[in-house]
């Protein structure tokens, strides 16, 4: 498999005030391969939508690096370089309501990143192009000369789809993408997105705050905790098996459909709230909720490693070398 991009030891870092610094993400490494959908999940404010962010520079990087078919997208770029990045990272975002502007018609609000990259030759190419973006979201042309204000939230995000592929981008950051819409309408955005992936070989990194959301469109599943991924797998191995206990709590927590499965699970539950970003635990920064923390938790950090081919961890329960050093003692 061919990577598209590469997330090494990312860090963004907030100031908030004298002496205080938000680690909103810290340290997180990762690859999102061509093709795939790569799931990010975790509670609000755990840095998910940050790390997004950042990846497509609407956040200048505190640290680390995030390389594009292999090109460093954070060091100095030239205007037409980042214009290019620009073109070819989107993002769709949670909040269809606040992220279109409400005094542009839909077509208005399509044809500025094709004017911006210069994608149509004259008026009417560009109306063609709109047209079309607009049936592709399963909108249609009488829609064009109308206002976001018009439109259901369902539709209102299709609009932002549409957008976000009018410059033929080959990756796209969906932050929360269904989370404001209802139900019913959860499952035609999805569905739509899968379409669209299959349709013109996109490569989805897919923002949710709840593991259930991610799990009929991931590839792949990332959980992020306090700024830190902690884990990370093909979506069908984390589902069945969950390795850190953070993973293992959440999935805990999404009822099965059989009852009869569900009355034999066991519901794990969190002791405690979720700590500040700003002055996170000690060592794993999980360890002041986790049902199996040891006192090495609280003085070493866990090692980000693959536990099992593609599986991907940071936990000392399944540091093997630790362990044994443990066992020596
Ligand atoms: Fe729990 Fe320790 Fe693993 Fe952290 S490192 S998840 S505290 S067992
Ligand atoms: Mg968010």
């Amino acid at each position: 498999r061919e990577k598209l991009l590469e997330v090494k030891n990312l860090k963004k870092h907030f100031n908030v005030g004298k002496n205080a610094v938000l680690k909103a993400v810290d340290n997180v490494s990762f690859d999102i391969y061509k093709g795939e959908t790569l799931g990010l999940v975790g509670e609000s404010g755990c840095g998910k939508s940050t790390t997004g962010r950042t990846i497509i520079r609407l956040y200048e990087a505190t640290g680390g690096n995030v390389a594009f078919e292999g090109e460093d997208v954070h060091g100095k770029k030239s205007r037409k370089e980042l214009k290019s990045f620009n073109r070819r990272m989107q993002m769709i975002f949670q909040d269809p309501y606040a992220s279109l502007n409400p005094r542009m018609t839909i077509k208005d609000i399509i044809a500025e990143g094709i004017d911006i990259h210069g994608l149509a030759k004259n008026d009417k190419e560009r109306m063609e192009r709109i047209y079309e973006l607009l049936e592709t979201v399963g909108l249609n042309r009488a829609h064009a000369s109308r206002y976001p204000h018009e439109f259901s939230g369902g539709q209102r995000q299709r609009i932002g789809i549409a957008r976000a592929l009018a410059v033929d981008p080959e990756f796209i950051i969906a932050d929360e993408p269904i989370s404001a819409l209802d139900v019913s309408i959860q499952a035609q955005v999805v569905n739509l997105l899968m379409k669209l992936q299959k349709e013109r070989g996109l490569t989805y990194l897919f923002i949710a705050h709840d593991l259930s959301m991610v799990k009929h469109i991931s590839d792949r599943v990332g959980v992020m905790y306090l700024g830190n991924i902690v884990e990370l797998a093909a979506s069908d191995e984390l589902y069945e098996e969950p390795l850190h206990p953070y993973t293992q709590a959440l999935l805990s927590a999404i009822p099965v459909p059989d009852p009869e499965v569900e009355r034999s699970r066991e519901r794990i539950i969190l002791e405690g709230d979720l700590p500040s970003p700003i002055s996170p635990p000690s060592g794993c920064r999980f360890r002041t909720r986790c049902p199996h923390a040891m006192d090495v938790c609280a003085s070493k950090d866990p090692k980000w490693m693959e536990a099992r081919e593609g599986h991907w961890v940071a936990c000392h329960l399944y540091d093997n070398e630790l362990n044994t050093e443990n066992k020596q003692q």
